[in-house]
């Protein structure tokens, strides 16, 4: 019998987690669930701790730590809570596999904890690589812990490099959407509200990652993702938008010959290949028509407009604590346009003004990440009052 790879799911309740529940569903025989984290849904969390019945559970809110642990008294669930808890809890034996879905900086120390011990990482979490990349990158290579990228684009990436280890890479082209404002300007931006930026589509997905859909962010930090989990220059790597997300990227060798990877836009089929690595199982999910009447479209990304893409560009190619400084920036400002505390077109300059006051630094160390990820928000919360 083949054993089970065992699996831990830190961020269980997001968009992400939820989706990898399903795909671990329908593969009971390949996959079992032994760490299940929230952050406050309390709920769900014991409701899917009732149905997969995992070894362990962290409660991030320590105020919910006494209802989950009553909730699952009847079961061998061993509960905890508390931000500490996930990077020890990410130390254990208990599992082969952490499916890294918490969102933003947050996931950085659970996600470091479990390479320090060895662990297969999939890889959700793309801020983890654009914060502290090459300390991630290096930390995993000696440890030998594999990280194999959930993100769609970047799934897409290795799934075409697969065999070609011996072959120069030219460059790689990461498909953006465009998300829901693709074509529109400025004088539309400056009104957009919060729900609306929530439309995404093509994808649903936590709310944070679709506001950085929206304001193309988000292919700035997978631009820096990228760079790392591929060992790119900046110049290696270009962005075109592809409004249907077919085609979720491709490679192109030095004989000018490009790989792409193809699909109906389904997170969990990158869940799926990056638990199944190196083998490619079965599913049921919706396949793409070529019979339907379809197009495909290909476009420059405007840059001009969404100015979130020049300032990663920026980030990407100045290096040391740049991405960790923008990314941090980001999630304050993000956090404030989903409570309607900013503008829509604010987003980028809170983004460049943060950029522009924090020190730089061009090599610096885990605490320095640190520092500098806390000094960016601080700065970039002051901003909010304006
Ligand atoms: P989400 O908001 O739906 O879920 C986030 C999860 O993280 C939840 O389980 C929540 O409990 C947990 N969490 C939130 N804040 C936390 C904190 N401070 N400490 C500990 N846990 C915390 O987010 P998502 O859309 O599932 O995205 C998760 C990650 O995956 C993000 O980094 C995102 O960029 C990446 N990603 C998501 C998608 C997608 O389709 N949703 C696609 C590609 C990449
Ligand atoms: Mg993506």
């Amino acid at each position: 019998m083949i054993q089970k790879k065992r699996i831990a799911i830190f961020g269980s309740t997001g968009s992400i987690g939820t989706q990898a529940l399903e795909v671990i569903a329908a593969h009971p025989d390949k996959f079992s669930v032994e760490v299940l984290t929230a952050h406050t849904n309390d709920e769900l969390l014991i409701k899917q701790s009732l149905q997969f019945n995992p070894n362990m559970v962290v409660i991030g809110d320590e105020k919910k730590y006494q209802k989950v642990k009553e909730a699952l008294a009847k079961t061998d669930v061993k509960v905890f809570a508390g931000e500490d808890s996930l990077e020890e809890v990410a130390a254990m034996d208990c599992y082969d596999i952490m499916i890294a879905a918490i969102v933003g900086f947050a996931g950085l120390k659970s996600t470091l904890s479990a390479i320090e011990n060895g662990k297969t990482i999939a890889l959700a979490n793309k801020e983890t690589l654009v914060v502290a990349g090459d300390i991630v990158m290096r930390k995993a290579a000696e440890k030998n812990a594999q990280i194999i990228p959930v993100d769609s684009e970047h799934s897409a990436i290795f799934q075409c490099l697969t065999g070609e280890s011996r072959n120069k890479i030219e460059k790689i082209i990461l498909t953006a959407s465009g998300g829901p404002f693709l074509g529109k300007k400025p004088n539309f931006l400056v009104n957009v509200k919060r729900d609306h930026a929530l439309q995404h589509p093509n994808w649903t997905m936590g709310a944070k990652i679709t506001i950085d859909s929206a304001t193309l962010m988000n292919k700035g930090l997978e631009m820096i993702e990228a760079k790392w989990l591929f060992n790119l220059r900046p110049d290696q790597i270009q962005v075109i938008i592809h409004s249907q997300s077919i085609i979720h990227s491709m490679v192109q060798f030095e004989d000018g010959s490009m790989k792409a990877q193809m699909g109906l836009p389904d997170m969990k089929l990158p869940i799926q290949y990056a638990l199944a690595y190196p083998q490619r199982i079965q599913s049921k999910f919706p396949r793409y028509d070529f019979k339907k009447p379809n197009t495909l479209n290909f476009e420059e990304p405007d840059v001009k407009t969404f100015r979130n893409l020049t300032l990663a560009t920026d980030a990407l190619n100045k290096g040391g604590n740049m991405p960790c400084i923008l990314n941090a920036a980001n999630e304050i400002a993000v956090f404030a346009f989903l409570r309607n505390r900013i503008g829509f077109l604010d987003i980028t300059e809170m983004v460049e003004r943060t950029m522009n006051k924090i020190s730089f630094i061009a090599s610096p160390t885990l605490e320095e990440y640190f520092e500098s990820d806390g000094e960016a928000r601080n700065f970039a919360a002051t901003l909010i009052q304006m």
